[in-house]
């Protein structure tokens, strides 16, 4: 069942209503000069048309084909080929690149909403330019002028393709203790030697080149993190003209065969002395690395949203259309033998979940690219400064609670199908098996939530933290007094408030408890996740409050109420949890894990 159609005026509504992103626009003169409101939305729909027709269609059958591998080579599943070359030919890939280097320059705010799309019509597609996406990023980041006219252009223009080497068989959480080695050449070049795992496009059939960015030690480096540099390792070496030159010595050994995502080729990538390049300084990999990790985390919580939007446009429908059992207040359609499952209240609060989730989740992303965007492109150091603040301590939170929401979504999404949701021909199924891997990569949720509470938050003693919440301080103070919005400014005080009070205790705890922030991470992701989501919904709540009349609004504020009333009071049972502190899960000895029943 391929019937996606993205949905298009939430994401206007979002786009010029809720963010104004014109006038946010007009202060930044490089995106000024290159979009208005018309393009934006022109922009979208030419989206909605691939993705709806070209994209989606492809998804079934790319689960049943797979991705397949002969001899070194791998084949992506039917029609991708043609598909990624009218992605290409779009420009789709060069959507928010570097103009310098041949990209559009097109803000974070707008492509966000490109890559939900593609994300719904397929994440097996959507991974093999997001990943190209995400290299050209870091590259453009790190890369020396001349690295970046020699690939940027044509990774923009999707001729060449990108990867991100960083895992290893025995070194995926913890890449400090990575052995994959790059010695210098007299050249200035080095010789990359290595065996990487779970690369995503690793190889296939797409691109003519493929450009690797792995991350190697060079002898003598530093023990773990410190001591990862980068390197530029391309499948075919670039002669000085820029066209092709020598097959490098980087091989696919196998695919995995997986759960899901099965049309994304997932290789294992050997390197046998291959021929790298070192990008920017030596011992500073990782750092540049996370200039493409971040823009993968913000991706993934995208790539959830698109996969429960799916979700929940074909349960929506089913649940309308299948007609099981009576409403208890009384028959609703007499003309049939049963009433249609939406009138049972335990469909609707599925229904209604998955929406909340799902447009709240967008919401949220598209704050986060807001920041991305004034980190970019704004002049004043002030906002640029509170931004990045912004987009490191939100990251973690996009990555996972939006991607953790979307595989609930999913699941939801396939119960209302009921057993028909379980067999393959209406596809929840498989929505399910492809989400559930937005949780995993790109670093798991667990590692997430470590990140969140113990970088960005207890490290730095709460002052991104800070940044964030007088941030939603004065929202609430500026709509304090509005009627219309009491349902929503007062629990998000509450649970901004009963945040701000279990962060001071876990920092309190910690000190003496060295397992506190470990043992309380992800349910502390979790209470900031439906926090932030409260926030999201209650900016919505503020444009849509002033417009009952239409359809649009008064649907946004009917699931607006439902996720505070029915979702958000979640938070008290995380926080309840995490106050248990660490002694439940650390106090029973190691030895008794293993206990023999
Ligand atoms: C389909 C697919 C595609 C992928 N694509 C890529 C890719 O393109 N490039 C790439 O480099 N990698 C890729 N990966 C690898 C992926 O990012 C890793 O699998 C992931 O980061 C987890 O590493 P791991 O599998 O080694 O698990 P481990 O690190 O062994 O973790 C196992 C469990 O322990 C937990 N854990 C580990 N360390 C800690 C800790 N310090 N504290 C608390 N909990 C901890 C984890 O959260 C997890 O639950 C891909 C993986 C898959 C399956």
């Amino acid at each position: 069942m391929s019937n996606y159609q993205a949905p298009m005026r939430d994401m206007q509504f979002l786009l010029h209503e809720v963010f104004e992103a014109e006038q946010l626009w007009q202060t930044m003169p490089k995106v000024a000069e290159l979009i208005d409101k018309d393009t934006a939305d022109a922009i979208l729909s030419e989206g909605a048309k691939l993705t709806s027709e070209v994209i989606a269609p492809l998804n079934r059958n790319s689960d049943e084909q797979g991705a397949t591998w002969s001899n070194g080579d791998v084949t992506a599943p039917d029609g991708f080929v043609k598909a990624y070359q009218l992605y290409c030919e779009g420009g789709w890939g060069s959507l928010s690149g570097d103009p310098e280097h041949g990209g559009m320059g097109m803000p974070k705010m707008l492509q966000s909403f490109v890559e939900e799309m593609t994300q719904s019509a397929s994440i097996s597609f959507a991974l093999y330019p997001m990943l190209t996406a995400g290299a050209s990023l870091a590259l453009s980041a790190h890369a020396s002028t001349e690295m970046k006219q020699t690939y940027l252009e044509n990774m923009y223009s999707g001729q060449w393709a990108g990867t991100m080497c960083l895992t290893e068989p025995h070194a995926g959480s913890d890449l400090g203790i990575m052995t994959t080695k790059a010695e210098a050449l007299d050249d200035g070049s080095f010789s990359v030697s290595g065996t990487k795992i779970f690369i995503t496009g690793g190889e296939q059939n797409l691109t003519e080149n493929i450009i690797h960015l792995v991350l190697a030690k060079i002898p003598g480096a530093p023990e773990g993190p410190r001591g990862i540099s980068m390197f530029v390792v391309p499948k075919f070496l670039v002669n000085a003209d820029g066209s092709l030159g020598a097959r490098n010595t980087v091989t696919c050994g196998s695919i995995e065969h997986k759960m899901g995502i099965k049309g994304s080729a997932t290789c294992v990538m050997n390197f046998d002395s291959a021929k790298g390049f070192l990008v920017g300084e030596e011992n500073k990999g990782l750092n540049y690395m996370f200039t493409m990790m971040n823009y993968e985390r913000l991706g993934m919580g995208i790539q959830g949203v698109g996969a429960a939007e799916t979700s929940y446009q074909q349960a929506a429908e089913y649940a309308i259309e299948r007609i099981q059992g009576r409403s208890a207040t009384g028959v609703k359609s007499a003309d049939k033998k049963a009433d249609s499952l939406i009138v049972h209240p335990d469909v609707r609060k599925m229904l209604l979940t998955m929406r909340a989730f799902n447009e709240g989740g967008r919401c949220f992303s598209t704050y986060v690219a807001k920041q991305l965007d004034i980190v970019k492109f704004s002049d004043d150091d002030n906002e640029k400064q509170q931004a990045e603040q912004l987009v490191a301590l939100l990251t973690p939170v996009a990555k996972a609670f939006m991607t953790d929401m979307a595989y609930e979504s999913c699941n939801l999404g396939q119960m209302v199908f009921g057993g028909h949701g379980y067999v393959r021909e209406w596809g929840q199924e498989q929505l399910v098996r492809d989400v559930r891997i937005a949780q995993i990569y790109e670093g798991t949720n667990g590692i997430q939530a470590l990140d969140l509470l113990g970088r960005k938050v207890v490290a730095n003693k709460g002052q991104f933290l800070e940044t964030y919440f007088t941030e939603i301080r004065a929202f609430i103070e500026k709509n304090n007094k509005q009627q219309a919005l009491a349902g929503f400014i007062k629990p998000l005080a509450g649970a901004l408030e009963k945040l701000k009070a279990v962060t001071d205790l876990i920092i309190t705890l910690q000190k003496t408890d060295k397992d506190m922030v470990g043992a309380s991470a992800s349910d502390y992701l979790a209470a900031f996740g439906l926090l932030s989501y409260a926030h999201m919904w209650a900016l919505m709540a503020e444009k849509a409050s002033k417009q009952t009349s239409d359809d649009f609004y008064q649907a946004k504020l009917y699931v607006g109420k439902f996720f505070i009333s029915r979702i958000l009071p979640r938070i008290d049972s995380h926080i309840n949890a995490l106050e248990a502190g660490s002694g439940s899960l650390m106090l029973m000895p190691e030895s008794l894990f293993n206990y023999n029943y």
